[in-house]
């Protein structure tokens, strides 16, 4: 008999939450600790979405998502997960580009980069503050016509080097390009210049282990191995139930942290919205996908600090996306993690991650495939062999995940890295009233994706359904909870 990995669910619940990204983990949490009785249901065996990380052969583990994010996240893990988790968060000082423009290492915050751009680059400090100033007060609502090529513009004429160093590292935290609307590079840029670079010591394992811990502490039922199939609806347009592994479950309300569109067209179907909800659904443009390739040092041996922790590497004149997004790359950024990334580890590792169109990959015949994979393995040590030069020597592994990796563990359509371009914001957030009960929280808009940005948008929409529900009875949380599996 297979695994019931439904065992001892209850008929129903006040919310159930559909995936376990960042998004859907936050939103649970939160909702928990109010008192509602919440479901988290996961197709993967594995909680975090694309914040995850794989083990290998020899004690190896590579982490997919964890490269650096806004000191931001020290306050919303306090407030909204715990203060273990948020006192767990450290600043990498060691960010590096190396292009046939410039090689430059920065500590990536305000200071330092006013000094880079005013002695290295001869921009006028005038400018430069007010770069930053400008930068700093956009806001959701705020004009979104300019571009983000039209900011840079305004204040940096004819200046591709200066483009380059503000944009790359944003293109990498986001796929965002010069013809997105100019508040998404601002709101995202500012975040990471208040302070710097971030990341979790211990790893993401570390910290989804103490995020599962703190959502059975409060109570969530964890269900890994769950697909939902549907979100059942009534004739009057109020959520019903999920279908998850043939089950039928009740529920108030669900938060989905699957894919916007697939969450819309697939799970409750076009049938249930107006028409113009619909078309402006189905305009909603996807972001783009990733590739990574993971390599494990021997046991044993090591690279140099002088590496840095991320470095944003080129072969190519200037800033342009479509060379960044082409399968022949010749940008990548190395995240270099030392045995303190997972304090008690001896591992060296690294993991080089491009930006990738999904149709480059996604039909190409299986030997092609393999091939392909192969071929970026070995241009990718070649690059590296500039910073690591006897890299071949210590390779104990070396392996790669691709656009369609990603679509399989985490079921976003074409294996979007980051959510939906700036448009799937106004979707994602008009969704209730649509449907009564019916919530997004995932990565969308630009805005709303990485780290940051879906554990803020978790926060910001249980806040959402937190108001849903009071204005109705509750399932109690403490009627017949089971205990998880997950
Ligand atoms: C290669 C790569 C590198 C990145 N690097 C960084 C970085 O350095 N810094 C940063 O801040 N961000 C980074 N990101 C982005 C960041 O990881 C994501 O934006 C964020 O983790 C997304 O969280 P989310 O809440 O949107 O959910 P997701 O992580 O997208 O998770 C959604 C979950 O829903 C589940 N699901 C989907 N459909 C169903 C269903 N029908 N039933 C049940 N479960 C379902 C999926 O399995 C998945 O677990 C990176 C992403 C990638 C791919």
């Amino acid at each position: 008999m297979p695994k019931d990995f439904l065992k001892n669910t209850k008929d129903e619940y006040d919310v159930v939450v559909i995936g376990s990204g960042l998004g859907g983990l936050t939103s649970a949490n939160i909702l928990a600790r109010q008192g509602y009785s919440v479901l988290l249901l996961e197709h993967h065996y594995q909680l975090g979405g694309m914040a995850t990380w794989f083990k290998r052969r020899n004690g190896h583990i590579f982490d997919i998502s964890l490269h650096g994010f806004p000191h931001g996240m020290i306050k919303s893990c306090r407030k909204y997960w715990t203060k273990d988790i948020a006192d767990s968060i450290v600043q990498l000082k060691g960010v590096r580009f190396e292009n046939p423009q410039f090689s430059v290492r920065t500590t990536f915050d305000r200071k330092d980069f006013t000094q880079i751009l005013t002695e290295d680059f001869g921009i006028e400090e005038a400018t430069v503050k007010a770069f930053f100033d400008k930068a700093r007060s956009m806001n959701f609502f705020d004009d979104q016509q300019m571009t983000v090529r039209e900011l840079f513009e305004e204040f940096f004429p004819g200046r591709d080097d200066v483009v380059r160093m503000l944009m790359e590292p944003i293109t990498y935290a986001n796929g965002s390009t010069l013809e997105d609307p100019a508040i998404t590079y601002g709101i995202v840029f500012s975040n990471f210049m208040s302070k710097g670079v971030y990341t979790f010591e211990g790893g993401t394992d570390a910290l989804v282990g103490k995020m599962k811990d703190e959502l059975l502490r409060n109570g969530v039922d964890l269900r890994i191995r769950t697909l939902v199939e549907k979100i059942e609806v009534t004739p009057e347009r109020q959520v019903e139930a999920v279908v998850v592994n043939g089950k039928r479950i009740k529920c108030r309300c669900v938060v989905s942290n699957a894919n916007l569109k697939s969450t819309i067209l697939k799970m409750v179907g076009e049938e249930h919205f107006d028409d113009q909800f619909i078309e402006d659904t189905k305009a909603v443009r996807l972001n783009s996908s990733s590739c990574q390739v993971y390599m494990a040092l021997k046991p044993g041996e090591s690279f140099d600090e002088s590496c840095g922790d991320l470095l944003f590497h080129s072969e190519h004149n200037g800033f342009d996306i479509e060379a960044m997004l082409s399968m022949d790359v010749s940008s990548r950024t190395f995240s270099f993690y030392y045995p303190q990334t997972r304090p008690g580890s001896d591992r060296y590792l690294i993991v080089s991650s491009t930006n990738a169109n999904y149709t480059d990959w996604a039909d190409l015949p299986e030997d092609v495939y393999q091939q392909e994979k192969r071929n970026l393995e070995e241009t990718t040590l070649q690059c590296l062999e500039q910073y690591v030069p006897d890299i071949r020597q210590k390779l104990d592994h070396i392996e790669t995940a691709t656009p369609r990796t990603f679509e399989h563990y985490t079921r976003h359509i074409a294996g979007s890295s980051f959510g939906t371009k700036f448009e799937g914001l106004q979707v994602s957030k008009d969704l209730p009233l649509q449907i009564g009960g019916l919530f997004h929280a995932g990565s969308v808009g630009i805005i709303m994706s990485g780290w940051l940005g879906a554990v803020n948008y978790g926060v910001i929409v249980s806040n959402d359904v937190d108001k849903f529900l009071l204005s109705g009875p509750s399932v109690s949380a403490a009627d017949g909870n089971q205990p998880a599996n997950a």
